[in-house]
């Protein structure tokens, strides 16, 4: 069994006008997060963690903000696309853990509707993927409600051969 691990972070800016995506499912809230994507920050963290176990860079070097392309590209996508490169490389998901960093919305209530949308997306069992919500205990720019940040970490096992 050959295995790998690799972390993820992103952040992105909250602003008003735009619905807040993360973690694969719309949340309400009277801001959402700013990017060339949907901005949800969680799913890229994600890739990000999937990408760096493979050695395969990052999300920016995948999908360029500069490509018009990827102008409002549902993060799922960028998922999906992810995994499908993780699969053609013969490896699996062994677990995932998530920090997700907002003050506000409380994000607790959420956690398992994101988590069952991400497994889907992902196609692994929900008791691989743990999600865990912090605030920033009102400090700095994620403590004002002008940021939300993700971290992702990742285990990839592949069998031998
Ligand atoms: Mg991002």
């Amino acid at each position: 069994m050959q295995s790998k691990i690799g972390i993820g972070y992103d952040i992105h800016r909250l602003v008003p006008g735009r619905p807040l995506i993360l973690g694969g499912i719309e949340i309400p809230y009277n801001k959402g997060l700013l990017g060339h994507s949907d901005g949800d920050v969680l799913i890229h963290a994600l890739c990000d963690a999937l990408l760096g176990a493979l050695a395969l860079g990052d999300i920016g070097e995948h999908f360029p903000d500069t490509d018009l392309k990827y102008k409002g590209i549902a993060s799922s996508q960028l998922l999906k696309t992810v995994k499908e490169l993780l699969d053609s490389k013969g490896y699996e998901i062994n677990n995932l853990d998530v920090v997700v960093i907002a003050q506000t919305p409380a994000l607790t209530p959420f956690k398992n509707k994101m988590k069952q949308a991400l497994c889907a997306l992902m196609h692994i069992r929900e008791d691989a993927l743990n999600i865990k919500a912090k605030t920033n205990e009102g400090l700095g720019a994620i403590g004002e409600n002008e940021a939300i940040a993700c971290y992702a970490a990742v285990s990839l096992v592949k069998e031998r051969g």
